[in-house]
């Protein structure tokens, strides 16, 4: 079947492809310093001091990522670097807000935060907002474009620190907004935080994106690169487009029907907003050419989404075929067929499989790109990993470590479980006593 063997080849992904890959980022990161506006943003952040472990006290975040929104307050311990309680709300997002005005959406927002802190609480809070910001300060930055489907009618050129303020004010809260942070800063701070060989944050969850600490004399294009010695980069790695990439047919297809076409090109191949779109495509393609994996209302559950992300992940992670086979179903809403299983599964494989290693060769690049990938005193350091992919695919993450160390890059791998929102408190602190 050609789709199938098309699907093998692309995914395989060997060792050269990731080299040719992760040579695209950096050349795509360098052009990045250098001036506003190129493929990869590279945006400096202001943050140029991580939280040391010393800051102390009670914080609140405000974490819109994707799916769902968070609002938590972190008690920081006695002990330097411990979180000692973390209490928090998470709210999904009602599906006609991405489509409609920031006021309204940030209204919803406003009014969740209110209800979580009480209209008497007065303290400052961290925003990790996870979409492209022009930052002019750690507090203020305009939304450069929305990505991961949202679909506002309004936003770019906006300030959505002003945004967030309004509509806290018109809550009736009086928070403080003191700190804008992009998910993966948030989840650096936190890393670095606990443990300071933490030099760069990779999210791996609706979206993906990275960011690092990063030498001020190479960002070039930074007004204030000369006010201090390092400045924390969000690199915006999910706009990649190169041609090292290794596609599919299905790429295309889901490209055409996103809201952002054209656009975030390396993260339509590895984000989980994606990943089971790109199988069911491809499963889809298998079964044109074959007309007999799928009966016709299976072919409808695939077309209308029905092989979600988490299904892809209970495929590839079951234990035995009994496992695989309710997984395909509920996908499908019948059971499926022997062959269905065995096409399902290995395509289920391949797409997780290219989608680590293609993560995996980003995260070289930031590493061999940076100092970061040197040793501290003897200890590798630490790449800090948020995000609902990483977290709940197993094969996912295992394929990723494999392929870092394939590649040859001495750095650990460590969760870090709602970095983002606890990280974005931490910078509201470290704000607080700088
Ligand atoms: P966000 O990226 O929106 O901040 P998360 O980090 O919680 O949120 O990631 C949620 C995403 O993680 C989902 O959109 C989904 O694609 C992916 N995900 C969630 N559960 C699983 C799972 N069991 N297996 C694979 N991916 C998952
Ligand atoms: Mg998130």
């Amino acid at each position: 079947m050609a789709a199938l063997a098309a699907c093998r080849t692309a995914c395989d992904a060997p060792v050269a492809v990731l080299r040719a890959v992760a040579d695209d980022m950096q050349s795509a990161m360098r052009v990045g310093l250098a001036a506003d506006g190129q493929q990869l943003r590279m945006l400096p952040t202001f943050v140029t001091r991580l939280p040391s472990g010393a800051e102390r006290g009670s914080w609140y975040a405000l974490d819109l990522g994707g799916t769902n929104f968070r609002v938590l307050r972190a008690q920081l311990g006695e002990a330097a670097g411990e979180v000692t309680r973390v209490e928090s709300c998470e709210v999904a997002i009602p599906a006609p807000l991405l489509r409609g005005r920031c006021a309204e959406l940030f209204a919803f927002i406003a009014q969740r935060v209110v209800a979580f802190t009480g209209p008497e609480a007065d303290g400052a809070l961290g925003f990790t907002f996870s979409f492209a910001c022009a930052q002019e300060g750690l507090d203020s930055g305009k939304l450069l474009v929305w990505t991961k489907g949202f679909a506002l009618l309004d936003g770019p050129g906006l300030d959505v620190v002003h945004l967030l303020r309004t509509a806290l004010y018109d809550a009736g809260s009086r928070m403080r907004v003191a700190v804008l942070a992009n998910d993966t800063v948030g989840t650096l701070a936190a890393a670095h935080y606990a443990d300071p060989a933490a030099r760069v944050a990779v999210i791996l969850g609706t979206g993906t994106n990275a960011a690092y600490l990063e030498r001020c004399s190479r960002v070039a294009k930074w007004p204030l690169a000369s006010s201090s010695d390092s400045v924390v980069i969000n690199i915006e790695w999910g706009a990649l487009a190169a041609p090292s990439l290794p596609r599919l047919a299905a790429d295309q297809t889901v490209d055409e029907q996103s809201v952002n076409r054209g656009e975030q090109t390396f993260e339509k191949m590895i984000a989980g907003m994606y990943l089971g779109k790109i199988a069911a495509l491809t499963l889809l393609q298998m079964d044109a050419e074959s007309g007999e994996l799928f009966t016709a209302s299976q072919r409808e559950a695939l077309l209308g989404g029905g092989l979600s992300t988490p299904l892809l992940s209970q495929l590839d992670n079951a234990a035995d075929s009994a496992q695989e086979r309710s997984a395909l179903a509920s996908a499908l809403g019948s059971a499926p067929s022997d062959a269905a299983l065995a096409a399902a599964k290995e395509v289920c494989h391949l797409v997780t499989r290219r989608a680590a290693r293609l993560a995996a060769a980003a995260i070289y690049a930031v590493l061999t790109h940076s100092d970061a990938a040197s040793t501290i005193g003897g200890t590798p350091p630490i790449v800090a990993v948020d995000g609902g992919l990483f977290e709940h695919h197993a094969a996912f993450a295992a394929t990723l470590r494999e392929a870092v160390a394939e590649l040859g890059a001495n750095a650990v791998l460590r969760l870090t479980v709602d970095g983002s929102g606890i990280g974005a408190a931490l910078l509201a602190a470290a704000a607080q006593v700088a």
